[in-house]
């Protein structure tokens, strides 16, 4: 089947619709699935130099597979990126990095903020094969400087964090990690390339979770790692290969469909989060509304320059109360009177979901540590999906009404 060529310098929108491998013989307009673990070869010739890695071809799925192929190729595309490769899940991406660039005696700088599984994998179990880390404050470019040593080999941050939304400015933090001729990587899972392109600001290297908004519907787990073509071909391609944190085909065409929509999605949740965040900050039992695209917000300014004039469709608020114990209780209360959103952990998913990360997401830290994060009993995360405005508010009221009378 002969299939037009893209012609160059097509817009992003185009390019999440169009992107990925030709057609099979039989011409189909959406992208074909292949489940199929191994794949036949046309003489042992051919599959020998498959197999030397000298000529491209499939061999096994859990080195690569034409649907995973697919997803990396769009996904690449729209970051701007020269290649990416799927992993089984967002962890799976950050241990392929993790693996690929980093040996004992090795240093990373890693931002205090970031996911609490990033935090447990580079911190605790890569420390156990002698890979030191430093975490350092999402936002002061001073500890991340202090921190560098002539082992750094990997600076690595997210932004905006969960839950609280704190924005590190990628521009400073890539020229950072270039003078000190370390790779700076980039955990993309909250704005994904529809709002935030860190390769634009110098990253080296962007982390995601295609579990969260690239799927975009809660449906399957996902993850890749994006980058130059060097990196991917060369470092993680032979990290899959042999520790086999393999994108599965199905979750790679699920995620590859759910491309196409993620510029729409991306918009109008951002849009509904920041009507949400404005009518929040007005409400008398809410104390602070953590939400990058609030002029309220610390780095407001630099939010909106690195995300396209977008805050995201995750925000925080934080409830007035006398004492831990008073706070907890009028939020689980704004919790349980929900009729409409989601209870849950997750998040990226076009139905709203409200979490209490004190008890959840931050459940095991100590007291004291759960204060040094800034996360308090009286803090509530929203994701904010595509249910209408008028029902998310009226949904948040059922509770927020009643608390006058809880805290007196
Ligand atoms: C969920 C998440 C991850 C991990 O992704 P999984 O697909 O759950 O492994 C990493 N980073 C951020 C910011 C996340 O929200």
């Amino acid at each position: 089947m002969s299939e037009k060529k893209l012609p160059d310098n097509l817009h992003r929108d185009t390019l999440a619709v169009r992107v990925a491998i030709d057609p099979s013989q039989y011409g189909e307009n959406s992208e074909a699935l292949y489940l199929t673990s191994g794949f036949l070869q046309p003489d042992a010739e051919t599959s020998a130099r498959r197999f030397a890695g000298t000529e491209d071809g499939y061999t096994y799925a859990r080195t690569s597979n034409p649907t995973v192929t697919s997803f990396e190729r769009r996904l690449a595309a729209m970051e701007g990126t020269e290649a990416a490769i799927g992993a089984s899940t967002g962890m799976g991406a950050t241990l392929m990095m993790c693996m690929g660039l980093l040996k004992s005696g090795d240093h990373v700088v890693c931002s205090r903020s970031m996911f609490g599984s990033t935090i447990a994998l580079i911190g605790r179990e890569f420390g156990k094969f002698g890979v030191e880390t430093t975490f350092v404050s999402q936002t002061d470019i001073a500890e991340w400087k202090a921190a560098l040593r002539p082992t750094t080999k990997l600076l690595f941050a997210e932004t905006p964090t969960n839950p609280l939304t704190e924005v590190c400015d990628i521009a400073a933090l890539a020229s950072l990690a270039h003078s000190a001729g370390a790779l700076l990587a980039v955990d993309n899972c909250f704005c994904s390339p529809a709002l935030q392109r860190p390769v634009e600001f110098g990253a080296d290297l962007i982390i995601h979770s295609g579990t969260k908004y690239l799927d975009g519907q809660g449906r399957v787990m996902a993850g890749a790692i994006c980058g130059s073509s060097k990196l991917i071909k060369d470092v993680f391609g032979p990290i899959v290969r042999t520790a086999g944190m393999t994108l599965a085909p199905f979750n790679a065409w699920v995620v590859l469909k759910g491309l196409e929509t993620l510029g729409i999605r991306m918009q109008a949740q951002s849009a509904n989060a920041l009507a949400v965040a404005t009518w929040l900050e007005a409400q008398p039992q809410v104390a602070r509304v953590y939400y990058p695209g609030l002029a309220s917000h610390p780095q407001h300014d630099l939010a909106m320059r690195q995300q396209s004039g977008h805050g995201g469709a995750v925000l925080s608020f934080e409830l007035h109360g006398d004492s831990a114990d008073a706070v907890r209780a009028n939020a689980f209360h704004v919790i349980n009177s929900t009729r409409v959103v989601s209870i849950a952990t997750n998040l990226g998913d076009t139905k709203t979901i409200i979490t209490h990360p004190g008890t959840t997401s931050h459940g095991r830290l100590t007291e004291d540590q759960r204060q040094a994060a800034g996360i308090s009993q009286g803090l509530i995360r929203l994701a904010v999906g595509l249910d209408h405005i008028d029902d998310i508010k009226a949904d948040l009221l059922r509770g927020l009404g009643g608390l006058d009378n809880l805290t007196s």
